[in-house]
């Protein structure tokens, strides 16, 4: 049976790290949109030097690319397994045509994993992986990423009602440890 799922959280929440792991153990292809949209910046397009600017001031990629992106990728035989959307939605008009969307490829979303962790650790987590990664994200300094948590809290935290009506919210503290984290996402996946 097929997983269709959302990992859903701030910034630093872990989002990357338990997706990929989700990947791996289940088979569904993980969608990560930060990656999609860093690969087109590095591609050195106009489009990514377009997209460059966006990211590095921490604001959201317009609704009508990110979902023409989404569109495309759904559609690709690698997700007939289900997959694992990390960073989408992002906004009330994201969620509504990620719906569209499902309907239209006869899908339906399984599960919305939640990762819940305070902005206090989210600061110090992500200044912490920038100073100790080598390719740090330009996106990972402190003024951005306060922007970038603003911006999640102003238009992304308003789209869990949205999923909590359709009854597909599950919730995980994200302040647990890296294995507690993905032994609690098993256990919503039933495995
Ligand atoms: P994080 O969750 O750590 O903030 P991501 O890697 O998911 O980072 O995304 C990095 C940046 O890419 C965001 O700050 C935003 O500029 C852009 N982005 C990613 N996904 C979306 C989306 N669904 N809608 C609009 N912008 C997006």
């Amino acid at each position: 049976m097929s997983k269709n799922l959302v990992i859903f959280g701030p910034p630093g929440a872990g989002k990357g790290t338990q997706a990929t792991r989700i990947q791996e153990k289940y088979g569904v292809r993980h969608l990560s949109t930060g990656d999609m949209l860093r690969a087109e910046c590095s591609s050195g397009s106009p489009l990514g030097e377009m997209l460059k600017s966006i990211l590095d001031a921490g604001q959201l990629v317009p609704d009508d690319v990110m979902i023409q992106l989404i569109g495309y990728v759904l559609d690709e035989p690698g997700c007939a397994e289900g997959f694992i959307l990390d960073g989408f939605p992002r906004t009330l008009e994201q969620a509504k045509a990620l719906d569209e969307m499902l309907v239209k490829a006869g899908k339906e979303l399984d599960h919305v994993i939640v990762l819940g962790v305070d902005d206090d650790i989210l600061v110090g987590r992500i200044l912490a992986r920038a100073a100790q990664s080598g390719d740090a994200r330009s996106d990972d300094n402190e003024e951005t990423l306060k922007k970038r948590l603003g911006v999640y809290n102003d238009q992304t935290t308003p789209i869990l009602p949205y999923f909590e009506e359709k009854g597909l919210v599950r919730k995980i503290d994200g302040m647990a440890s890296i294995d507690e984290v993905t032994a609690q996402i098993n256990e919503v996946l039933g495995a």
